[in-house]
């Protein structure tokens, strides 16, 4: 499994349940946080009194980051291409492709397309979805092996605005067994202290609504929206 994270804490805010779940199953999980969230998403790093400055930021959320994984059990890589804003050209691009090709991942999670109040996140959506096109043809980097479309999800756009980005989920990962640990990981991001409460709220909710179709109770989860079709001999079923 795959995943792109426009910043330091996406990857583990919007998906930390799922990829703590596929960790524990035994799937090799690893994050590329394209930014740190140096500017956007420090807000606890930018209030402390004294002085501050972006390197400084940049290195404290490297290591929040790091330890958010770990807890996880996935593996991270930096890319450091600055945040607010985020912006891939076609050198970034190709590093992106050539980042997919070796890894060759059956499950790619990252951003949704439309995400009108966090841009970095919808840039980050159609960078992925255009590096994976790219390793997918044989003309790209022909030296190297092109590789199959993974299946790609969109993890939650910005919460709670998902009324203006028309993510509508078509999954839910019931994240039960694995909250605690995915509130562990929230609680090594430090410069973001309210994702623990929103990501809860967020949870119960998603939780809520996963049960109506579950005909059972989930106490929480987490909302994905497929990009790619599945396949398979029979339809997906819920259990
Ligand atoms: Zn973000």
């Amino acid at each position: 499994m795959l995943v792109f994270s426009a910043h330091a804490a996406d990857f583990c805010s919007r998906a930390g349940g799922c990829l703590a779940l596929y960790a524990r199953r035994g799937a090799a999980v690893h994050v590329v946080d394209l930014t740190y969230g140096e500017r956007g998403e420090s807000e606890d790093y930018w209030a402390r009194p004294g002085e501050r400055a972006l390197e400084e930021a940049k290195q404290i959320r490297a290591a929040e980051a790091r330890e958010a994984a770990a807890i996880l059990g996935a593996t991270i890589e930096f890319l450091d291409w600055g945040d607010y804003p985020l912006l891939v050209d076609g050198e970034r691009l190709e590093a992106l492709a050539r980042l997919i090709r070796s890894r060759k991942p059956d499950i790619v999670l990252t951003h949704w397309k439309h995400d009108p109040f966090n841009v970095d996140h919808e840039v980050t959506a159609a960078a992925v979805l255009r590096a994976i096109g790219m390793a997918a043809v044989p003309g790209f980097a022909p030296e190297s092996e092109r590789i199959p479309w993974p299946q790609v999800y969109a993890f939650e756009p910005t919460v709670p605005r998902d009324d203006a980005t028309g993510f509508v989920p078509d999954h839910y990962v019931d994240i039960g067994e694995v909250f605690e640990i995915k509130l562990r990981a929230l609680a090594a991001l430090r410069s973001q202290t309210k994702l623990v409460r929103f990501y809860t709220q967020w949870a119960e909710y998603r939780g809520f609504q996963a049960a109506q179709s579950a005909r059972r109770p989930v106490r929480y989860a987490e909302a994905f929206e497929r990009y790619t079709a599945t396949v398979s001999d029979r339809l997906p079923e819920t259990f």
